[in-house]
């Protein structure tokens, strides 16, 4: 048997006539940049976070972005960015002119620690970003009350969490204005780069559909020097239709994961995932951490079992933020949980004689 760690079979078999449908629908159009295969999507996007307004972009770094532009980031301001995310959360930040200031997260939910925020706080600091890592959501109510307090922002980076909430409530709707990619391999994914903004905010809202379109909101005027960041008709379609088909998805996942937190409790040294009680986790990715995270993962994959890291260095060691002067050390979680992490394989339709696999490969290597 081999185990990948990913495999989109049982999710894209089941859907190819609607998606065939749905390409055709856009193909028969002949109207293929923001026409109303887009405005569809962006209502049922928009409805399904519980906010007013979704905007389609580019991707999910062009929709952070976008987010930080429109309150107002730009050169001098700090925003407040875990130093154990995905570097285009940080780059972000820094593609606006502003610092990342990075803060670590806590040793067990691996989401930004709020109890750390308040000492990283400046008079430049304009925006928290609250990256729901993995599939959990971070801790909303203290971040929104830490941003209250100091009169910030909050731009949530949900591009792991689609269908995940807080407290009861969908992430993407916490923030003042939120940003998610729909890369393939995510929970939501296209059929190649999307992403999208969600916010409250009309204003807001309005301003990005015209950054995203070289500024202009009626063609030929251009308003501001915007940008070409647009989610284009094909992508919007084909996300309609896998829309439909999420919540189905995510709770395939989540029993996936119950599968492997059950048959892994108490192997070896291992470290399982943890849930913040007030938290979803919709498991974008199962990951385990042990000190013998490199011996591991060989003996995994010579047993052809696929795993993954996420991630293996922190973005404050990467050398494209060496001119930050960031040292090993300044960040010991992020960098602990970077030597310590692997992903297992874990997609909607994985069977459970594959989990078995894995389990057993695991256990063998303990043994
Ligand atoms: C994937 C990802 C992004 C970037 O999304 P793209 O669509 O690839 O630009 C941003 N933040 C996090 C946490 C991600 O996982």
């Amino acid at each position: 048997m081999k185990v990948p760690f990913l495999n989109f079979h049982y999710q894209h078999s089941n859907i190819k006539p609607e998606i065939q449908q749905a390409f055709l629908s856009v193909y028969d159009s002949y109207w293929y940049i923001l026409g109303h295969h887009l405005s569809d999507f962006e209502k049922e996007f928009a409805d399904y976070s519980q906010v007013k307004y979704a905007v389609g972009i580019s991707n999910g770094l062009d929709a952070l972005f976008l987010s930080l532009k429109i309150l107002g980031v730009g050169a001098g301001d700090e925003v407040i960015v875990p130093s154990n995310t995905y570097i285009a959360t940080a780059l972000a930040v820094s593609h606006l002119g502003a610092t990342p200031v990075f803060v670590e997260p806590d040793s067990n939910t691996y989401n930004l620690d709020p109890t750390k925020i308040e000492a990283a706080l400046t008079p430049r600091t304009k925006a928290i970003m609250s990256v729901h890592l993995y599939g959990q959501a971070c801790q909303m109510n203290e971040i929104m009350d830490i941003a209250q307090r100091h009169n910030l922002y909050v731009v949530e980076d949900n591009a792991q969490s689609h269908g995940a909430e807080y407290d009861g409530r969908m992430l993407g709707s916490w923030g003042h204005i939120n940003a998610t990619s729909f890369y393939p391999g995510k929970n939501f994914g296209a059929l190649g780069d999307a992403g999208a903004v969600t916010t409250n905010h009309e204003e807001w809202a309005q301003a990005i559909r015209s950054y995203r379109n070289y500024g202009s909101k009626e063609k030929y005027k251009n308003e501001v020097l915007g940008y070409n960041m647009r989610l284009d008709e094909l992508q919007a379609a084909i996300l309609s239709v896998k829309l439909k088909h999420l919540d189905n998805w995510t709770q395939y996942r989540k029993d996936i994961a119950m599968l492997y937190l059950d048959k892994l409790q108490g192997v070896g040294d291992l470290i399982l995932p943890f849930t913040h009680p007030l938290a979803s986790h919709v498991y974008h990715l199962f990951v385990i951490r042990t000190p013998q995270r490199d011996t591991l993962q060989k003996h995994l994959e010579e047993n052809g079992v696929g795993t993954l890291i996420h991630y293996p260095i922190p973005p404050h060691l990467q050398e494209a933020y060496s001119f930050m002067g960031h040292q090993k050390g300044d960040f010991p979680i992020a960098e602990e949980l970077a030597m310590s992490s692997l992903s297992l394989p874990l997609w909607p339709g994985m069977q459970q004689e594959e989990v078995d696999y894995v389990v057993n490969h695991i256990k063998a290597f303990y043994a």
